[in-house]
């Protein structure tokens, strides 16, 4: 009979088809989206580990800013490489510094399971941490504690926000140390959080600046991804960049490189959050940093990150970080004027901030000035 089908029906069956398969497409992964910044951190570190075990971790970076991890993805993971073997990625056995007691050391058979298992966790919608949440179904997690009775004491301990989940800020007995959270002291945390969570302080301890370790909280992974690594690289050139000057660069680095479209909810939505230890109240401490919008707008922008770093001058970016766009005009003049009268730069306050003074990088310096002012000046007269 399907001869006979009309075209009409045809087309029905052929969308249905399309259905189907999509649906069971997006069932082999899991999609996760941007929530706070300590979660963010977790799932930024996870994908840092499985880029290193050779995970192709940018096709799961999504434009929309959700990750989609493949499910069979998690029963590739070596637990006994990640979390056991003396290059660990995390230490979470025992009396661990950040993850304290999150399993005790006869339960490592019950918790590479468990990793396992997050290959098949199911949605639910009451996770503290996520926002959504995947749990285990009752049944694959009752065969789990029937096999390794002492996971019964592990699902317990992780099911909550606390000390297991992060030493820093997880609630100790009875009292709430932190304001970073406004939630109540333990609140329910879902499976899959509770395992990405043991990998928050990887991006943290990749970027040391003078003023702490730092992570870049943006609403998209994607974006997270890079910046990070960006910032991460930066730092590794020289550890003494400021604050505002890691963030000016990972931008241009982002603008330049990555294509994408950012909006403005996005922009303004970018910050720095440094984890620095106060020597005199003997414990760690949480800050938060972030550009001014315009200023992060203009360095998102392809054409203006591009100008900025063909000068290859810090004190351009300096410049333009610190919102002083007319100083590009009077630099540029004293530029030209110097190329005419061949007078000595470093008599002049700014042009001696300049590291090549040439004639040859100055008078390319004198061609960028203007485009870039003149760049900075409509974008900042868009609305
Ligand atoms: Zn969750």
């Amino acid at each position: 009979m399907a001869n006979h089908l009309t075209l009409k029906e045809k087309k029905k069956r052929r969308e249905e088809l399309h259905e189907k398969r999509n649906e069971e497409m997006t069932e082999e992964t899991i999609k996760i989206y941007p929530s706070n910044w300590l979660y963010n951190a977790g799932v930024i570190g996870f994908l840092k580990v499985l880029e290193n075990s050779g995970e192709k971790v940018e096709e799961l970076l999504k434009d929309d800013g959700t990750v989609e991890i493949k499910r069979q993805l998690f029963e590739r993971i070596n637990c006994d490489e990640m979390y056991f073997s003396e290059n660990k990625v995390s230490s979470i056995v025992g009396k661990s510094l950040l993850y304290r007691n999150y399993i005790q050391s006869g339960w490592k058979d019950g918790f590479k399971e468990f990793v396992k298992e997050m290959s098949h966790v199911e949605e639910i919608n009451k996770c503290s941490l996520c926002g959504g949440g995947w749990l285990l179904s009752e049944d694959r997690k009752n065969r789990l504690v029937q096999t390794y009775q002492y996971m019964e004491k592990f699902f317990d301990g992780i099911e909550r926000f606390a000390m297991r989940s992060n030493a820093l800020l997880g609630p100790s007995e009875g009292e709430f140390p932190n304001a970073f959270w406004n939630l109540n002291s333990s609140f329910p945390v879902c499976h899959l959080c509770a395992y990405l969570m043991i990998h928050h302080h990887i991006p943290f301890e990749s970027a040391k600046t003078q003023d702490g370790q730092i992570f870049i909280n943006a609403p998209s992974f994607k974006m997270m991804w890079y910046l990070n690594k960006y910032a991460s690289e930066i730092l590794n050139k020289r550890r003494s960049y400021q604050l505002k000057q890691i963030l000016g660069i990972s931008f241009m680095e982002l603008a330049q490189k990555v294509f994408t479209t950012i909006s403005v909810w996005s922009m303004m939505n970018i910050e720095m959050v440094i984890e620095s230890y106060n020597k005199v109240k003997k414990k760690m401490e949480i800050d938060y940093y972030s550009l001014p919008y315009n200023i992060s707008r203009l360095l998102l922008n392809k054409n203006i990150a591009s100008l900025i770093s063909e000068t290859k001058e810090d004190y351009i970016l300096e410049i333009v970080l610190n919102g002083r766009f007319d100083s590009l005009l009077t630099l540029n003049h004293k530029v030209i004027r110097y190329i005419v009268t061949n007078s000595d730069p470093d008599k002049d306050k700014s042009l001696s901030r300049l590291k090549r003074k040439d004639n040859q990088n100055l008078k390319n310096l004198s061609q960028i000035l203007p485009e870039l002012y003149v760049k900075i000046d409509s974008i900042l007269k868009e609305r």
